[in-house]
């Protein structure tokens, strides 16, 4: 046992002093990755060694060979997509996740982990102004959160018209329709798919990618039978939030199930001066957000939030002479796509738990105040412009003509001081920032504002 013993304080001194120099690296270090997956695959793959290595021997070695191809998202300097770094008492946490190596599906099975959980899920719904009480799965992401949200709803519809969906399955259901904004988030089309659910019939947006009310409204009337409204809280490239309130009226009033993707914007519910964002987030059927985004906690962690909690466990438990099932709140494995898994709600606990409600509502303001910053400088370089309101994380901004705007994406990743990817949006290439990460302070804002600068004047 000394040995075993041994072996795991070698391997986890590596892994300390490893992670250690990873973290010291991220004032300095370029942002995008020196190696190709390609070229890594040459060192890291190749013949399984026939016999074994020595434990710790192996983590130098993966650090080693890993490195050269790591993106410093967790860098205050990546702007990309909408990932989010990784706050220290999370990180901590999630170490001790791994060495505890709980499966965290049963109460019985593990009271210490699933009273973390289930403590983290109170702040959540209190942090985010959601009804106490509503069902909280601790996913892997936003996509799998859509999939329990969606998986409740399917179930609710269907049951409110009398479809036995446990027995019959879907084959010869009544059609559910499905009504989404024309700038959801595709992860949404993904989780219908997973749950049968085909194609969403699209309602307009409006010049910032919000669902339309009247539209929604002409297209509830268009039709009969059970319906699901998927509306958006934060749009990828506008950050603009669906007017959640007013939508969530019209859909309840033709006796739709309301499901909200918030998977970055929901946290604006924590901040004062943003939660009007949200307005109307307490009326809401099912929620999905992430911690591993605006929450900076590490992958892999979306939260599912689902006011009854009837239609989830319908849809998502199961019984098992083996299991010992809780009878009354109910198992963690009830509200999550999978039986076994990590403990992944506990990062979500430290994080919480080391901010406290005012250090939630300081982060997210934080996101958005950088935000703000960047548009402001970004709009004083020559020929930039714009293109969104930025009311929360996200801002686009354009240089001229679609080549134009390539061309300085181009050179500013190609410079590697900063990271912002592009995209398009509203027909347009667009340069495309996401302010996600609780450690970007005002002078990642000015070197990633020179950054774009240098960029624009070549
Ligand atoms: C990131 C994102 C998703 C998908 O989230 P995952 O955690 O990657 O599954 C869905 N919707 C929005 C708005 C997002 O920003």
């Amino acid at each position: 046992m000394t040995a075993r013993l041994d072996a795991y304080t070698a391997a986890l001194d590596r892994a300390v002093a490893h992670t250690r120099s990873w973290l010291a690296s991220m004032p300095d270090r370029p942002v995008p990755p020196r190696a190709t997956a390609d070229e890594l695959r040459a060192t890291l793959g190749g013949p399984l060694p026939d016999g074994p290595s020595d434990p710790a021997d192996v983590v130098d070695l993966l650090a080693a060979l890993a490195e050269p191809g790591l993106m410093a998202m967790p860098s205050g300097r990546f702007f990309g997509w909408v990932i989010g770094g990784t706050l220290p008492a999370a990180l901590a946490a999630d170490w001790l996740v791994s060495a505890w190596d709980q499966n965290t599906g049963m109460r019985y099975a593990t009271p210490g982990a699933v009273a973390v959980e289930e403590a983290a899920a109170d702040w959540i719904l209190d942090v985010l102004g959601l009804p106490a009480g509503a069902a909280v799965g601790f996913t892997t992401g936003a996509t799998m959160a859509h999939f329990v949200g969606l998986a409740a709803a399917r179930q609710h519809v269907l049951s409110a018209v009398g479809w036995d969906l446990d027995r019959l399955g879907l084959s010869g259901s009544p059609r559910i329709r499905v009504l989404v904004g024309r700038e959801r988030h595709e992860t949404v089309d993904v989780a219908l798919r997973y749950l049968g659910l085909g194609t969403p019939e699209v309602v307009s947006c409006d010049g910032q990618g919000r669902i339309r009310p009247d539209a929604l409204g002409d297209a509830l009337a268009a039709g009969a039978g059970p319906v699901i409204v998927c509306l958006q809280a934060g749009n990828v490239h506008s950050g603009a939030f669906d007017p959640v309130g007013a939508a969530t009226e019209l859909a309840h009033a033709h006796g739709a199930w309301v499901h909200v993707d918030g998977a970055f914007g929901l946290w604006a519910a924590a901040a004062p001066g943003l939660a009007h964002l949200v307005e109307g987030r307490s009326d809401v059927d099912s929620w999905t957000t992430d911690a591993h985004k605006t929450l900076n906690v590490p992958y892999d962690c979306g939260i599912a939030v689902v006011t009854r909690r009837q239609p989830v466990r319908a849809a998502l438990g199961m019984r098992a002479s083996y299991l010992v099932q809780d009878e009354g709140v109910g198992d963690p494995f009830e509200r999550v796509p999978e039986l076994s898994r990590r403990a992944r709600g506990v990062p979500v606990w430290a994080a919480l738990r080391s901010l406290g409600r005012a250090g939630v509502a300081d982060l997210v303001a934080g996101l958005a105040g950088h935000a703000r910053a960047i548009a402001a400088g970004i709009a004083t370089v020559p020929g930039a412009e714009i293109l969104n309101d930025v009311v929360f994380t996200q801002v686009c901004a354009a240089f001229g003509s679609d080549e134009r705007t390539r061309e300085v994406t181009a050179r500013l990743l190609a410079d590697g001081v900063t990271w912002m990817s592009g995209s398009r949006w509203h027909d347009r290439d667009v340069l495309r920032v996401s302010v996600s990460n609780w450690s970007t302070d005002a002078a990642d804002v000015a070197t990633a504002v020179d950054a774009v600068r240098r960029a624009a004047g070549a």
